[in-house]
């Protein structure tokens, strides 16, 4: 009888053990991003009259011109996988503080949130204390500034269409649809003080966000989904296009993507982001999410396909550096 239990134990330990090494193995595994370098954006020119673009990881964008500085999300915190998978997250202030040194900045007009999940919005209120900002979002990115006790007269709350002016630039949130994955839907009904779950950070409705100026416009869409029709009428030369998830839909829905994106604002530059594994922090290179949640190289086939079939440029997006889209059109 000893013996047994002996075995059973045995048994279940080996199982565990392989069980682990397999989802280390699983999580570990994911597409290089090596094949992409060399579509790589080249630093913009000292003192370009342009607007200049610094991308930082997931959909966080940084665009600054001689008058306004706006970051689009502002996450940095990028809590690794345990602890987002089990345990429960808050603002890392030493991430944030170093995320705005990589890009230089001191001061900034908004933060502006593409949607209320944890990796867009969880950091906003602190970046905005850090740097004088106002946030802008939803209803639900305003109860998670409110948790951390950002005052209300620097919360812009958004519902439907808005446009805000900072400086020359003209920032216009556009009502959207989140990547169809289902979780962590729903809204932020009141203050959320973390630290909480990395679900707690409800979805609380997604916009475009597009950004002009003078004749030039940059549309940054942070999440892979759509409303049919949302953006018709709407212009941008520049498409910072998340790709997140989309190498786990079907071909259809990726052409659906890309009509109400790309092809309907007719773009001539499109920016693949939100493909990096955000459970690293940015000390680290940034490596593609891992095929067990998506296959980077599927929807980079279909990007590069569906541009050079109709004379789109794309170009790699690299961390911390400043880069001027309009000088590449
Ligand atoms: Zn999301």
């Amino acid at each position: 009888m000893r013996t047994l239990l002996k075995r059973l134990v045995l048994l279940v330990l080996a199982l565990l053990v392989v069980g682990a090494g397999w989802l280390g193995y699983a999580l570990g595994n994911r597409p290089s991003v090596d094949r992409y370098q060399k579509l790589a954006f080249t630093q913009a020119a000292d003192n370009a009259d342009s607007l200049e673009v610094t991308f930082l990881g997931v959909s966080t964008l940084l665009l600054r011109d001689g008058t306004a500085a706006v970051l689009v999300d502002g996450f940095f915190t990028r809590p690794g996988l345990l602890r987002t998978a089990l345990g429960k997250i808050a603002p890392d202030g030493a991430r944030i503080r170093a995320g705005l040194a990589l890009a230089h900045i001191e001061k900034l007009d908004a933060v502006v949130a593409a949607h209320s999940h944890y990796d867009h919005a969880m950091d906003a209120a602190d970046v905005a204390m850090n740097t004088g900002a106002v946030v802008v979002g939803s209803t639900s990115t305003a109860n998670i500034a409110r948790g951390r006790g950002l005052p209300e007269d620097r919360i812009v709350t958004v519902e439907g269409t808005r446009s805000l002016e900072f400086g020359d630039l003209t920032v216009t949130l556009i009502p959207s649809r989140h990547f169809p994955h289902g979780k962590a839907m729903g809204e932020i009904g009141a203050p959320l003080v973390p630290p909480v779950r990395a679900l707690d950070y409800l979805e609380g409705g997604s916009f475009s966000i597009l950004v002009e100026r003078g004749q030039r416009s940059i549309l940054v869409q942070s999440s892979a989904g759509f409303i049919e029709g949302a953006l018709a009428g709407r212009h941008a030369d520049v498409v910072y296009l998340g790709v997140g998830l989309l190498g786990s839909k079907d071909e259809a829905y990726r052409e659906a993507y890309w009509r109400e994106t790309v092809a309907t604002v007719e773009a001539r530059l499109v920016v693949p982001i939100h493909w990096d594994d955000f459970t690293r922090g940015l000390d680290e290179p940034l490596v593609a999410l891992p095929y067990l949640l998506d296959n980077l190289d599927t929807s980079m086939d279909f990007v590069l396909s569906r541009a050079r079939r109709e004379g789109v440029d794309v170009r790699w997006p690299v961390l911390g550096m400043t880069t001027a889209p309009f000088q590449e059109l």
